[in-house]
């Protein structure tokens, strides 16, 4: 690798983001406002400058100046990917080089050079490979600590001295998931215990692993304070505890990766009825790791002063407060190697048009879900949450959408005696809310493959089929159980 220098991360730079972030949500939304169009017109000055595709795309433009952001056209990640020597503003970074470091699983957690390189899972498409500096971890810590209430923060040295920071992801790439704590736990290893949030009480689990071996391993380690996974494992953890084969006792659990029900909610509260186990929906994305803030009203507050999330309808054009958006783009101001703007981030949102209670300034929204989780069957349009396939007998249960109106049941059963019952079961459960919800003529067959995982080890309980044009908006969503 030609890159030299290492990274550095500043308790300087850190405190004055920190500061920076206080003064900003101090002043209320005209300071907000005004700090989120600064940072707005520096990013697209530097972008304008320092990268050849931004130069191109923005030549038209009347002057950063005068720029706001509807004047900027909307990008996506299949045009940046293949252009990505051009869309960085660093000339030396070269996607070859980047993707050749991370070929080698021995470097997660380790700086390229003086960045930080990751990928996303590719649940939609081709995944992106994302370059973090200095600056950007150092917004990350600095923004975080600004955003989390007097509780919130008040309970940090707590959750640090109480046990073991565990994250369940997956481990077979350079995934935040498994990369970004030992990054960190390697660049604050000069600096003494720092507001535990060093690495040095985290551990990783692979979750591409049988269950079996995620509960062994968790038993072993006894006392985990703080437990970071996909919904979708959570939810198969808690069934775990429910039959009494995993024990532990976390203070607060954050979900990542995936959407929330509000189903899993209701789970975690009667598998932990005492309110000392605080659930969070850690919303957050490779390209974007400050997306949102929860607050105690369980609303996600943006980070206005350094991220900007828009609602829009299929067309790309906003959609007002209230109401749910069919995509979303995100622009990253931070971000000054690898510019993402108006970037097309395909998550269904909705604004909250009020202010939340908690008295925050910063604007809150919902998410709903992802556009391509979305099955379409004729001109049925459903969300993968409609299907209930959780079965006693089963660890695990998958629905994979082979055609428009073929579907295969992939199933993990506990014992072989059981498989054709959970099948039967399982099978009539799909078809009665296929029919409930419209759907006819479709068809189920068993599968004899095991349900399988996604490149991040994210397990999909339902997989729609590849589609390669947009969903018709029109059609109706049915998003909740
Ligand atoms: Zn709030």
């Amino acid at each position: 690798m030609p890159r030299k220098r290492g990274m550095r991360i500043s308790l300087f730079k850190v405190a004055a983001f920190y500061l920076g972030g206080r003064w900003t949500a101090w002043g209320g939304r005209r300071r907000i406002e005004r700090k989120q169009l600064r940072n707005l017109r520096k990013l697209v000055a530097k972008a304008r400058r320092d990268s050849p595709f931004f130069r191109k795309l923005y030549e038209s433009l009347p002057e950063t100046r005068r720029l706001t952001l509807p004047d900027l056209p909307v990008t996506s990640k299949p045009q940046l990917m293949g252009q990505f020597d051009d869309w960085v503003t660093d000339r030396s970074l070269k996607l070859a080089d980047l993707r050749a470091f991370m070929s080698d699983l021995g470097n997660i957690g380790l700086p390229c050079g003086d960045v930080a390189v990751f990928r996303t899972s590719g649940t939609s498409g081709e995944p992106a490979v994302v370059v973090l500096t200095s600056r950007d971890i150092e917004c990350l810590f600095g923004i975080m600590l600004a955003r989390l209430s007097r509780s919130q923060l008040r309970r940090l040295p707590e959750l640090h001295a109480s046990g073991a920071n565990v994250t369940i992801t997956g481990a077979n790439g350079h995934f935040v998931g498994s990369g970004l704590a030992p990054l960190i736990g390697h660049l604050t290893r000069r600096y003494p215990e720092w507001l535990g949030m060093t690495a040095s009480h985290a551990l990783h689990i692979a979750a591409e692993q049988p269950i079996e071996q995620i509960v062994q391993q968790l038993n072993q380690i006894g006392d985990v304070a703080v437990i970071l996974t996909y919904p979708s494992t959570l939810s198969i953890l808690l069934r775990e505890m429910e039959a009494g084969r995993l024990k532990m006792n976390p203070l607060l659990i954050k979900v990542a990766g995936e959407t929330l029900t509000p189903a899993l909610r209701d789970h975690v509260r009667k598998v932990f009825p005492a309110q000392t186990t605080e659930l969070i929906d850690a919303y957050a994305c490779t390209e974007c790791l400050m997306l949102s803030v929860e607050c105690a009203c369980g609303r996600k507050h943006l980070p206005e002063d350094w991220v900007v999330l828009e609602a829009v309808d299929a067309d790309l054009q906003p959609v007002p407060d209230g109401v749910m958006s069919s995509s979303s783009l995100l622009t990253v101001l931070t971000n000054t190697v690898q510019p993402f703007i108006r970037y097309e981030l395909g998550d269904q949102i909705q604004f909250y048009p009020d202010r939340c209670p908690c008295g925050s300034a910063f604007r809150s929204f919902k998410v709903i879900g992802r556009q391509a989780t979305l099955l379409q069957i004729g001109d049925v349009v459903l969300s993968p949450l409609v299907f209930d396939l959780d079965h006693e007998d089963a660890q695990r249960v998958q629905l994979v959408q082979t055609g428009e109106h073929e579907f295969d049941l992939r199933c993990e059963v506990r014992h072989e005696a059981h498989r054709d019952r959970v099948f039967d079961e399982v099978g009539r459960s799909v078809a009665n809310t296929l029919r409930q919800n419209g759907a006819s003529g479709f068809s189920i067959q068993r599968s004899q493959e095991p349900p399988r995982l996604t490149a991040s080890g994210k397990f999909h309980e339902v997989i729609p089929l590849k589609r390669t044009s947009r969903l018709p908006m029109a059609a109706r969503v049915r998003p909740e159980r």
